[in-house]
């Protein structure tokens, strides 16, 4: 098959583009490289089977695939907030360019939807029936509406064009290929518990998320793009959910860090709770994750330190 993967070169889209490649299907991998990295990327340019594209999603481009993966937007709140304009502009333009594409040459689309779309949940554990306690006019609503609309967008093409969709909602995701100044708080505390440097914790860190490692991710995703007769959209995520406070006991435990932590302002409209309700990925897509935090963190922590390393800072 060939296969695009816009913001292919961003830390979840890089895992899809070299799963695709093992796989043997041509993949085009397309990227502004706003928050992603040709490091990323990098061992898979030689593949015959590969190509990058330096292109922005917001605006339209021709190529003829069989399934898109809409991964392309930035998603940590410090990159996102940056341009808040551009940001919904990149989910907004991004999605009705890829929906075009789709819909022209017969494509399967996928878009890579938010946990942030149920924005300070009042339901919890959230299932994909609740529609959210979204804030129109904050500082996360670039994000958290430009996603909506993504999913409005995907849903209308559906029901006025037929066009082939999944829509997966992830949650809280983390793993090798994070960026460094992701800003991210589990990329964050391990880069910080790495160089005992003082870990930042927002608040009282009694808010909570639920953390998936990437690999369950990637398997969540391929699972639901393969299935028939069911578009979402679906939650992907790991259930098991911790406060922030719990996270950096367990980074700086697994690190050795002689970091201490200390606390600073909650930023607005930071939601207090998150968990997936994962029932209709079990049930649909026979779908759940298997690699629990302590065991996935083990798999990231590695990558921060040659990161570091690489980038020479101690
Ligand atoms: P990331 O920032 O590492 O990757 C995003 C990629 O998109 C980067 O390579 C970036 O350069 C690229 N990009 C941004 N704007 C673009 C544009 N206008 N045109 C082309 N490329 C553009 O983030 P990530 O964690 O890998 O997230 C990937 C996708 O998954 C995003 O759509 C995000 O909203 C979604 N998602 C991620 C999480 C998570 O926890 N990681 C949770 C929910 C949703
Ligand atoms: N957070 C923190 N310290 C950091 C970065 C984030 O305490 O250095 C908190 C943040 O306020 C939020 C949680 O960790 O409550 C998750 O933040 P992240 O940006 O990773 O994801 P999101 O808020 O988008 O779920």
């Amino acid at each position: 098959m060939r296969i695009l993967v816009t913001g292919g070169s961003g830390f979840i889209g890089s895992h899809l583009c070299e799963h695709f490649i093992e796989q043997g299907h041509d993949v085009i991998c397309i990227d502004n490289f706003f928050t992603g990295s040709k490091n990323n990327i990098r061992h898979l340019i030689d593949h015959w089977n590969f190509e990058l594209v330096r292109h922005d999603v917001s605006e339209p481009i021709m190529l003829e695939v069989d399934q898109i993966y809409n991964f392309a937007c930035p998603a940590s709140p410090v990159h996102y907030q940056y341009n808040p304009v551009k940001t919904i502009k990149t989910s907004v333009m991004g999605t009705i360019n890829m929906l075009g594409m789709a819909k022209r040459v017969n494509a399967r689309l996928m878009q890579a939807s938010t946990s942030e779309v149920y924005g300070d949940p009042k339901v919890h554990p959230q299932t994909e029936d609740y529609w959210g306690n979204v804030n129109p006019i904050g500082i996360r609503s670039c994000y958290d509406e430009g996603k909506r609309v993504s999913e409005t967008l995907m849903m209308d093409y559906y029901r006025q064009n037929k066009v082939d969709i999944k829509i997966i909602r992830i949650f809280n995701t983390y793993g090798p290929r994070m960026a460094l100044n992701d800003g991210r708080v589990v990329s964050n505390f391990i880069v910080q518990a790495l160089q005992n440097k003082d870990i930042t914790i927002y608040g009282e860190g009694l808010q909570t998320r639920s953390f998936q490692y990437v690999d369950d991710l990637v398997d969540g995703a391929i699972k639901m793009m393969q299935a028939e007769d069911f578009i979402g959209p679906v939650n992907i995520g790991n259930p098991n959910e911790f406060t922030i406070k719990a996270l950096a006991e367990k980074v700086i435990d697994l690190t050795g860090a002689k970091s201490k932590i200390i606390h600073k302002p909650l930023p607005a409209d930071d939601p207090t709770q998150r968990q997936p309700d994962i029932s209709l990925a079990k049930e649909k897509l026979n779908w759940q994750p298997t690699i629990l935090l302590e065991e996935g963190l083990k798999k990231t922590i590695p990558f921060f330190e040659e990161e570091l390393k690489k980038n020479k800072i101690t």
